[in-house]
């Protein structure tokens, strides 16, 4: 095997290992009209891992909602772009004592 045929061999191996690992670790999916790609293991948990979901001021479609959840709305209905992103650190947290609950018979 010359050098050439070693390198192709090689980009091959290279190519087929990353194709394995992508397949497994992210799926695409239609998700509200738009194609997206996620990782398979947290598909479907942005819920479980928001703050705003248990937030006091998390109320959307009011006029009252938080203006960070909103701004962070308006960007991922950007066309083309990020759909979903949790809000994991806040400095505006307030928790609520009713979402909490909620969201703990939810993962019971
Ligand atoms: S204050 Fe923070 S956690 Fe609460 S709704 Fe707004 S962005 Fe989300």
């Amino acid at each position: 095997m010359d050098n050439d045929e070693k390198c192709r061999k090689m980009i091959d191996d290279i190519q087929g290992v990353i194709a394995k690992a992508s397949d497994r670790r992210y799926v695409s999916y239609e998700h509200h009209g738009r194609r997206v790609s996620v990782r398979s293991d947290l598909k479907g948990r942005h819920r479980e891992h928001c703050l705003c979901h248990v937030c006091f001021d998390f109320k959307p479609g009011k006029e009252d909602n938080c203006p960070y959840a909103q701004i962070l709305f308006a960007f991922l209905c950007l066309p083309g772009g990020p759909t979903v992103s949790p809000v994991w650190e806040c400095e505006a947290f307030r928790a609520d004592a009713d979402k909490l609950k909620e969201m703990k018979k939810c993962t019971e």
